[in-house]
């Protein structure tokens, strides 16, 4: 069986580590491949070649940065199916789902592509008699990313184009569970010309990622995965001077008012519960429904859906299936465990996904699309990520408990209103405690020229990703404020004690 090694300096690197884990098919349920968890000195190693990599890096103009971007891009589109295929087999999604995965992904580097404009800095004339400012972006050196299994191709994208394009190197530590498009994206990169060093991927869990949150070379971390471990590397980044944004879990909640068009709502909350099998960071989770009139349309329209529902392996010969299997066998006992605790603690369950299989990939990790109402707050199933197909209806007797429901939840990542009444819309995007809100949009996902992230136990850090957030958070300013006063050859120059002030 194969097995994932490292990339390091341009070049696949075999690991000598003794520690190896198993790389599954989902949908099959049978490992297709293994990858080596690294040792802290092959980590070491990586961060050693990044930071040499970094003074000619840095070096390089922004636009022949951006040129070596431009042909990755050109290379992304080129194989975007191959890459989609590697995705859905090793995390389970659906083609045309990781080939959107892709797509957001794409987005960012054209973002980068940009970098000229992004870093020019400001300037100003005449600050004071004489004097002018101006402002440098600089690149960090060595930054790293660890990143969660659920897009393999997209979270890993919303860091490295921007921390290069800035002139940064790049160490890359992915999810164990599906770490072989990683390895891709790195030797695109170099076939798109990067210089070797500047990116590099290095697999393996906790004891990896230690090194990168402690390695005094390390400059900055960028995090995405659960809310425990985020808050984890947070601090232990922080704790040794690195910047960090270190992106958390989510419970995403949907407001459904009376005057919402049902017909457009239903459609929405399927895709958006139930694609990629809710194991989206964007994924609604809880649909507040205000009056017991809208909760009834929606449980009577879910149902009808889900009976409509293809699930199935994510490669298909015929039509595609709609929603594909979760992620690991672990994970899948764990989501029908919180299925068991929502019986326990009295919700009703109206569709039942715990006993779900696949004829022909019976060992598939598969949970069924499930259905829960009257979820009420001190649920374990309404405060917790359940991270899987599994939508929570809670009903609300008006909008005021509604929103009031999403403003005292842990998390605050996405959440979404459906109504026809602007004032009301308008309420909501001014007064909900979250950081990504849709107006009838179910999974508000800001484009990559915006920034992605969100509030409360969904983000440790100030700074958001991509779009100009991720342009600052990958330099830092220096302002130079200069005088080069004609005047120096007639003026007598006896200093001056006092605060310097312009004008
Ligand atoms: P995870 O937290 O288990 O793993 C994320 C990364 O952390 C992986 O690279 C993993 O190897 C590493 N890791 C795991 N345990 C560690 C430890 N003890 N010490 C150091 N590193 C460790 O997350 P996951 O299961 O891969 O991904 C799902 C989670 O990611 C969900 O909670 C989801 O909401 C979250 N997520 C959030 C966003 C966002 O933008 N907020 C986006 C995608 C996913």
């Amino acid at each position: 069986m194969d097995i994932v090694q490292n990339y390091i300096g341009g070049a696949i690197t075999a690991s000598l580590s003794e520690r190896i884990a198993p790389i599954f098919n989902p949908a099959q349920g049978e490992p297709i491949r293994q990858v080596f968890l690294s040792t802290a000195d092959e980590v070491r190693q990586a961060i050693a070649v990044a930071h040499a990599a970094f003074p000619a890096w840095s070096h390089t103009p922004p636009l022949r940065r951006a040129r070596i971007l431009f042909q990755f891009k050109a290379l992304l589109e080129t194989k975007r199916d191959e890459l989609a295929r590697l995705i859905s087999e090793e995390h389970g999604k659906v083609f045309s789902d990781a080939q959107g995965e892709l797509t957001r992904g794409i987005e960012v580097v054209e973002f980068a592509c940009g970098i000229t404009h992004l870093q020019k800095g400001e300037h100003s004339a005449n600050v004071g008699t004489g004097v002018d400012c101006h402002s440098l972006m600089q690149p960090l050196g060595v930054c790293t990313g660890i990143t969660p299994f659920n897009f393999p191709a997209m979270v890993p994208m919303w860091m490295f184009p921007i921390a290069l394009a800035t002139g940064n190197t790049f160490v890359l530590k992915p999810s164990e569970k599906n770490p072989s498009l990683a390895l891709r994206l790195a030797q695109l990169l170099q076939e798109a010309g990067l210089p070797d060093g500047v990116f590099n991927v290095v697999n393996g869990d906790k004891e990896a990622v230690d090194v990168l949150l402690t390695d005094e070379r390390v400059q900055a971390v960028s995090f995405v995965g659960s809310t425990p471990i985020a808050e984890y590397i947070y601090s232990v980044a922080s704790a040794h001077g690195k910047r960090c944004q270190a992106l958390g879990g989510a419970k995403n909640h949907c407001i459904v008012m009376p005057d919402a068009d049902i017909e457009q709502t239903l459609s929405a909350i399927m895709g958006a519960a139930y694609g990629a099998a809710g194991e989206r960071c964007m994924a609604l989770s809880v649909a507040v429904a205000v009056g017991d009139e809208v909760a009834d349309n929606l449980v009577s329209g879910i149902k009808n859906r889900i009976a409509q529902m293809r699930v199935g392996p994510g490669i298909t010969e015929g039509r595609e299936n709609d929603m594909g299997p979760v992620i690991s066998a672990q994970h899948r006992a764990k989501i029908i465990e919180y299925i068991d605790q929502g019986v326990e603690q009295g919700a009703t369950l109206c569709i039942d996904g715990r006993n779900f299989t696949v004829p022909t990939h019976k060992q598939g990790f598969f949970v069924g699309p499930t259905l829960f109402d009257r979820v009420t707050p001190e649920m374990s199933i309404y405060q917790e990520e359940i991270f899987g197909p599994v939508l929570c209806i809670v009903r609300a007797p008006d909008y005021r408990t509604a929103v009031t429901l999403i403003n005292r939840h842990q998390y605050g990542n996405g959440t979404a209103i459906f109504t026809r009444d602007g004032d009301t819309a308008r309420q909501f995007s001014e007064e909900v405690q979250a950081g990504m809100v849709g107006i009838n949009v179910p999974i508000p996902v800001p484009m990559a020229f915006h920034s992605f992230g969100g509030w409360k136990r969904s983000i440790f850090g100030p700074l958001n990703v991509h779009g100009n957030d991720g342009v600052r958070f990958y330099t830092r300013m220096k302002t130079i404020t200069s005088r080069w006063p004609t005047s120096v050859r007639l003026e007598q120059h006896t200093g001056s004690f006092t605060m310097p002030t312009m004008g």
